[in-house]
């Protein structure tokens, strides 16, 4: 089986550094588990005993109660008889289920009162055993270690063997440990790296999710799936239709579902394999990239909600993001007020909606001939360039002036 690239994201960058998130398959034997299932139940108590508190609190009209005042209760609990088998797992997990329910409040606060933008968010609600995801998380201070024969050793659980599908880059801060749905483990460590700006450049690229195509580029270029992930994902169709043949219960199917997660997996590492290169090769050469914000919300009732998902465009433009962040290049997202895919980036007007199969089409005022996915890349860059001269306190112009000045511009060859 081909390595398995592990899942990285961009947690946060503050401070001029860099957080990675990077994901990797955990091994625990019978006993482990057992352990890990004790440390999740503990941290969920002491998560759901400090809500309860502070819900308590409001519903009597006290004050929140304090992040200080819920750790010495805290402390306090586990002195407690009752609540004696809280010492069984390592203090720092039951702290940093504390700290999940203090940042839950200060998000939902911040949202509440304007201070963060977007979406208003719920107060924090109670764990449940039967939620598909599990976790806990161990920090610096509850000494997690690698060691040398590649075991993760987790205080009060043990060594685990990980699959260490590419090395990690730093020393981690903290690793969170999941149980997914399916029952599977996972180690999540974070990651501060400095970022390693390349040489300024002036190109510049918008980026479209075409329909045939996995992205169109505004120069014209067209990504498809290269043949190797297409053909993991026609093998992992086999092996599905496959497995809808056997009989339930059956030694058969027990095969055929061994086969089709392992289909599974070579298809996910293929198309990782593929977002890395071409996200770093669109990074290297691009000062800016803009993306269009595809609200998966807005998507589902469309036919392209299904190849955004089998393309997992998502994690794509998660790569993008997190490599411009590193190699100090401009990552923009423009979101989908615009039609992207009507508006004539030549001159910038509003064509009128075009049916998904309307592959080409002539603008009825300036004449341009327009492939359908390359002129939505192109309004995309337009956008991005506008945004960004927006954010430097620039001049606001419309999409119309923004696109014909981004037309003016130097353009590479089609490839
Ligand atoms: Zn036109």
């Amino acid at each position: 089986m081909s390595a398995c690239l592990p899942k990285i994201e961009c947690v946060d960058d503050y401070a001029g550094s860099v957080h990675l998130r990077y994901s990797y398959r955990l091994y625990p034997d019978p006993i482990q588990r057992a352990a890990l299932a004790r440390a999740f139940g503990c941290a969920r108590v002491v998560f759901n005993d400090a809500l309860a508190a502070r819900q308590a609190a409001h519903a009597a009209g006290k004050p929140y109660v304090s992040d200080g005042e819920m750790s010495r209760r805290l402390t306090e609990s586990k002195n407690d008889p009752a609540r004696a088998w809280l010492r069984e797992v390592s203090a720092v997990v039951l702290q940093q289920a504390l700290a999940d329910l203090n940042t839950g409040y200060r998000n939902f606060f911040a949202s509440v009162t304007g201070k963060r933008k977007g979406p208003k968010m719920a107060p924090p609600r109670f764990r449940s055993r039967k939620d598909s995801r599990q976790s806990v998380r161990f920090t610096a201070n509850a000494p997690f270690r690698v060691l040398d024969n590649g075991r993760l050793r987790l205080p009060k659980i043990g060594d685990i063997p990980i699959r260490w599908s590419r090395a990690l880059p730093a020393e981690p801060s903290s690793v969170t440990v999941i149980r997914d749905a399916a029952g599977r483990f996972f180690a999540s460590f974070v990651i501060e790296v400095t970022p390693q700006p390349l040489p300024q450049t002036d190109a510049e690229c918008g980026i479209d999710l075409g329909l045939g195509h996995f992205a169109v580029l505004d120069d014209g270029t067209k990504v498809a799936a290269p043949r190797f992930l297409r053909r993991a994902q026609r093998k992992l169709r086999k092996a599905q239709r496959a497995l809808a043949r056997k009989q339930k219960g059956s030694r058969g199917r027990e095969k055929a579902r061994v086969q089709v997660a392992r289909a599974h997996a070579q298809a996910a590492n293929a198309r990782r394999n593929f977002h890395h290169k071409l996200s770093t090769k669109v990074i290297r050469e691009n000062q800016a990239v803009t993306v269009e914000d595809l609200s998966v919300k807005g998507l589902a009732k469309t036919r392209l909600a299904k190849s955004v998902h089998d393309a997992g465009w998502s994690a794509f433009v998660n790569m993008l993001e997190y490599k411009a962040r590193l190699y100090g290049r401009d990552f923009r997202k423009v979101g989908r007020f615009e039609p992207t895919s009507q508006i004539c980036s030549a001159c910038g007007v509003k064509d009128g909606p075009k049916p998904l199969d309307v592959r080409e089409w002539q603008c009825r005022t300036c004449g341009t001939i327009h492939d359908r996915d390359v002129n939505a890349a192109r309004n995309i860059a337009a956008l991005g360039r506008r945004e960004a001269r927006n954010a430097r306190g620039g001049q606001v112009r419309p999409l119309a002036a923004a696109a014909s000045a981004g037309k003016a511009g130097s353009r590479r060859s089609v490839a």
